[in-house]
């Protein structure tokens, strides 16, 4: 009888979960301007509910499209006859996620074994929070959980706050998961708070820091889509806010910020992944980090982490033209991306294998991005390296990059 409803409980947990088999993922290479314009119309037809993963920007940059199994035929025809250059990154989706899923659940068996977090797989929300606790009672001298604010369905947004004394010492802000399917960013999140916390006292830059300024860290920035991409849906980027007058769910929270607000980039359509909100501010999430930042007043760097691209972008992504501190922020960016970076043709054999530091570069294409605007990313050069140097090291990244890329070693080789 026991073993009758665990049966069911998984089976009804795998009915309710949202498959994505025959989804192709295309990568594009446009030649030219004009072939750029037509990827963007592409985008722009709902109906083909194309999900573009790295947008249309410039010649010869590739764009990565997940194409539904239905549309598949339709849009390589259309490639094809326009004279396209593509190829396919990814043949079934589907077969991704499933493997995703049992390496996952393997850990998971490991791990209880082990009592520990591991910090080289993906974890459910309860997990990754569970672990927040034991890092704050672990490293009880520098680090303090706080709670920020809670979302839409009522979630905490848990900060760890990094800080050896003082009061609203100059500070660091680091988030990460805000577009919740971007799994990478939230277990990339984690491995930065452990790194920050066993380094201090151990490692002379991280400790000198520290005795310097805080660091917040906020790993699940959009905890209700977080759970969503586990139970129900992978691909999940959104908010669960409920949407007035329409039955689709959730706001792009990343274009929800009151800077560039509804510009290029985002979608007034609340089917849309893009969907901007009906207002800045409007996802609750959004104004919980909002309000602390504000109310912090002494915020020198913001950091936030996507997946996907390998950019790092500094302020603004929604405009052309540049941060009053852009030459700073060049001096430090082939240091900081370099270990960011695997080859372009690196082949896709997993969604989260990509990874993105987002600073905000003003020569990207205008994406709406517009957090930067509550902080001017000014962050001083030794600071920013060494969040750099976590950044780069998760292990969940290492083994995929490194086996491709030998000669970038993710250990640290940045700074020292
Ligand atoms: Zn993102």
């Amino acid at each position: 009888m026991k073993l009758g409803l665990i049966f069911s409980a998984l089976f009804g947990v795998s009915l309710c979960l949202e498959t994505y088999v025959g989804h192709q993922v295309l990568r594009i290479k446009p030649k030219n301007e004009e072939e750029i314009k037509k990827l963007q119309h592409l985008e722009t037809m709902g109906h083909l509910e194309l999900d573009f993963w790295k947008n249309p920007t410039a010649p010869s940059f590739p764009a990565d499209v997940r194409i539904p199994a239905k549309r598949v035929p339709l849009v390589k025809a259309f490639l094809e006859s326009h004279g396209f250059e593509y190829s396919v990154l990814i043949k079934d989706l589907q077969v991704v996620l499933d493997k995703e899923k049992q390496d996952m659940a393997q850990s998971l068996q490991k791990d209880r074994s082990t009592a520990t977090f591991n910090y080289g797989t993906y974890h459910s929300l309860d997990s990754i929070y569970a672990e927040l606790d034991h890092l704050a009672s672990a490293f009880n001298n520098i680090v303090r959980k706080i709670q920020i604010g809670e979302s839409y369905e009522k979630r905490p947004l848990f900060v760890l706050k990094f800080s050896t004394g003082g009061r609203k010492r100059p500070a660091i802000w680091l988030d990460a998961g805000i577009h919740s399917r971007e799994w990478v960013t939230q277990a990339s999140a984690m491995w930065i708070a452990k790194q920050i916390a066993s380094e201090y006292g151990n490692d002379p830059s991280t400790t000198s820091l520290l005795n310097k300024m805080d660091i917040f860290l906020l790993p699940v920035a959009n905890p209700d889509g977080y759970v969503f991409t586990h139970t129900t849906n992978r691909m999940w980027r959104k908010t669960r806010s409920r949407n007035k007058g329409s039955l689709c769910v959730g706001v792009d929270p990343n274009r929800n910020w009151d800077a560039g607000f509804g510009g290029p980039g985002a979608s007034n359509n609340p089917c849309s992944d893009s969907y901007r909100g009906p207002r800045a501010n409007s996802e609750v999430e959004v104004k919980s980090i909002v309000d602390f930042i504000r109310n912090h007043g002494n915020i020198q760097a913001f950091l936030t982490l996507h997946s996907y691209s390998q950019l790092l972008m500094y302020p603004y992504g929604y405009k052309c033209t540049q941060a009053a501190d852009y030459d700073e922020l060049v001096r430090h960016s082939d240091v900081v991306s370099a270990p960011l970076f695997c080859p372009a043709s690196f082949p896709l054999s997993n969604i989260a294998e990509r990874y993105q530091a987002e600073l905000y570069d003003p020569h990207q294409q205008p994406a709406t991005r517009g957090n930067k605007n509550l902080v001017q990313c000014n962050a001083f050069e030794r600071e920013i390296l060494v969040i750099s140097k976590h950044v780069a090291s998760p292990p969940i990244l290492s083994p995929l990059c490194s086996s491709m890329f030998p000669s970038l070693s993710f250990n640290h080789r940045i700074i020292e």
